[in-house]
Parts: structure tokens; C-alpha cells; sequence
């Protein structure tokens, strides 16, 4: 699984760490000061893409200096993977660039 993630024009390696989950509790983890996202290797379904929905909100916190605090990675890491597996027709047109199909658009509220 080890890739390379595009996350604010930076390439981020992501790879699988088999020390990660004996080392502490933690499932993943964004190391700064070599750029990459690691995740437990033994963990599948939906952890590992909530996990690194986490990191990913984990690195651009830190790239950009937000100073979130951690519960608030955490909440805005399950709204958006949950967003994410709620919508894959949005998310694959959002992907490439197609019109957001009808039935999403027709709703009328616009964005907040
Ligand atoms: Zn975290």
C-alpha cells in the first residue's frame, strides 16, 4: 500500500508501519519532519480510510499552522470520511471533474 498522497501541492509519503499499533494506541501518525502519513498495517475497512482522512486533516493542520486542537481533528476526520462514504457519486464527480449529477444539484439550498 505504500503511495505517495498530493495534499496542498506537497507529495506525502503514506506507508505502513508494523511498529505503529505496539508502540502506543495509535492507528496512525503524521511524522513532519519526514513528510510522511503512517499507518498500522494490520488495520482494514473503513479504519484505515477514516485513519487516513485523520492524517490527512492531521498534515494540512500542520502545514498550515492551524492550531486545531486534536478533538477537533478528530471530529472533522469522521464528518468528512463519513461524507466521503455517504456520497461516492459526488465524490468520483468532484474527482474528475464532472457537473455534480441532478439529483444532488436539485435540492436548491446552495452552499453554506
Ligand atoms: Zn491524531
Amino acid at each position: 500500500m505504500p503511495c505517495t498522497a498530493r495534499i496542498l501541492g506537497c507529495d506525502v509519503d503514506v506507508v505502513e508501519d508494523p511498529n505503529l499499533l505496539l508502540e502506543g494506541s495509535a492507528l496512525g501518525e503524521w511524522r513532519s519532519s519526514i513528510n510522511q502519513i503512517a499507518l498500522a498495517d494490520n488495520i482494514d475497512g473503513p479504519n484505515s480510510g477514516e485513519t487516513l482522512v485523520h492524517e490527512v486533516i492531521e498534515t494540512i493542520n500542520s502545514k498550515l499552522e492551524l492550531s486545531l486542537k486534536h478533538s477537533q481533528i478528530q471530529a472533522l476526520g469522521a464528518a468528512l470520511y463519513q461524507f466521503i462514504r455517504d456520497n461516492p457519486d459526488l465524490v468520483s464527480a468532484v474527482v474528475v471533474g464532472e457537473k455534480i449529477p441532478p439529483r444532488a444539484h436539485a435540492r436548491g439550498r446552495g452552499r453554506k
